[in-house]
């Protein structure tokens, strides 16, 4: 590890202040940034320890939706109550992520942030994009079956990591960002971006700004909701496919309908045409079946993932059959009734 100077505020101001220098990073629960730093793909000069700033509250917002700070702890958000009771989806989504432990201490700011899990971006010995621009993609005809199926590019196949995100992006969240040039608020599917030429830039974060809560929206889609991870073994284990799924559904005809994938592509996958495909439909397998072949009619496979397209499919079609029907929605019992 790199030696680096280590500063620690209380204070948002000054906090964004010490993080808009060179090569400087914030540091909360440090989940996935010292694992990076030991393994030398960052080097931060300076650490701002954010850890003591005024973020860790879960709010109601004046428009009936919730604002989480960015210091909330991944485990705190999942079992509040306001999140369990009115967002379940988010709730659910988060205790399907990383381990306990790891939950205790990552943050919801942190959370957004997390780096692709692709094993050559970690090993420096290896050609990778993301770490050092240009100098190649050693997924590309390599190991890629954890990797992206959906709107890659020829220099960077990497999947977003998060389970978190994949709700939020169904949810419609907002990020609200603090930096030198003010506060702003960022929709949540314009947040990450796709790798395209620039695949070491992850997020449309500009440089020093500082994630100091996500906002909810009212409609929490508390009644026709799952989220469904498919992965190696059913805990630690990152996302093969996942599928937060969401419906609003009146007299058995379907009002609205959300539709996020993960471990599909370089950020949160969403499709606003195959979802408008439901709306007006009732809810039955043809019509997910149909939104399904919308969502993947581009997918792409890159040799040992090609698996995930059929996966995929299956799991939307799956997630939305278990969220119509409203069945209980624990991480180990995915049964559709
Ligand atoms: Fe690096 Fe992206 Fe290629 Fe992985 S897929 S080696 S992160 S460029």
């Amino acid at each position: 590890m790199n030696p680096f100077s280590y500063v620690r505020t209380s204070d948002i101001a000054e906090a964004v202040r010490a993080g808009s220098g060179q090569n400087v990073k914030f540091i909360a629960g440090g989940t996935n940034l010292v694992d990076l730093m030991k393994e030398n793909v960052e080097r931060p000069e300076t650490l701002v320890d954010i850890n003591r700033l005024p973020l860790a509250a879960i709010e109601e917002t004046s428009g009936g939706g919730l604002r989480i700070g960015a210091l909330v702890r991944n485990t705190d958000a999942a079992y509040d109550e306001k999140i369990t009771k009115r967002f379940p989806l988010l709730s659910s989504a988060l205790l399907a992520g990383a381990s306990a432990q790891l939950r205790n201490s990552a943050t919801v700011g942190g959370n957004l942030l997390q780096r692709t899990r692709c094993h050559y971006f970690y090993d420096t010995a290896t050609p990778c994009n993301k770490r050092v621009p240009g100098s190649g993609c050693g997924a590309i005809g390599g190991v890629n079956r954890m990797h992206a199926i959906l709107g890659a590019s020829e220099h960077c196949i990497a999947t977003h990591p998060s389970d978190m995100c994949v709700a939020l992006a169904a949810l419609g969240a907002q990020v609200r960002v603090t930096g030198a040039e003010g506060e702003r608020v960022i929709a949540f599917e314009d947040f990450h971006r796709l790798p395209g030429d620039t695949p070491h830039i992850d997020t449309n974060l500009k440089p020093g700004e500082l994630i100091t809560a996500v906002d909810l929206p009212a409609n929490g889609f508390s009644q026709h909701y799952t989220y469904l991870k498919l992965r190696d073994r059913l805990s630690y284990a990152f996302a093969l496919v996942s599928i937060a799924a969401a419906l609003e559904i009146e007299n058995g005809t379907i009002k609205e309908s959300r539709i996020a994938l993960g471990g599909v592509a370089h950020k949160p996958w969403r499709d606003r045409d195959a979802e408008r495909l439901l709306v007006g439909e009732a809810p039955a397998p043809a019509a997910f079946d149909r939104v399904a072949a919308t969502i993947l009619r581009e997918a792409k496979g890159q040799g040992h993932n090609d698996f995930k397209i059929a996966l995929a499919h299956r799991a939307i079609v799956r997630a939305l059959t278990q969220a119509a029907a409203g069945t209980p929605q624990s991480q180990v019992d995915k049964r559709v009734a």
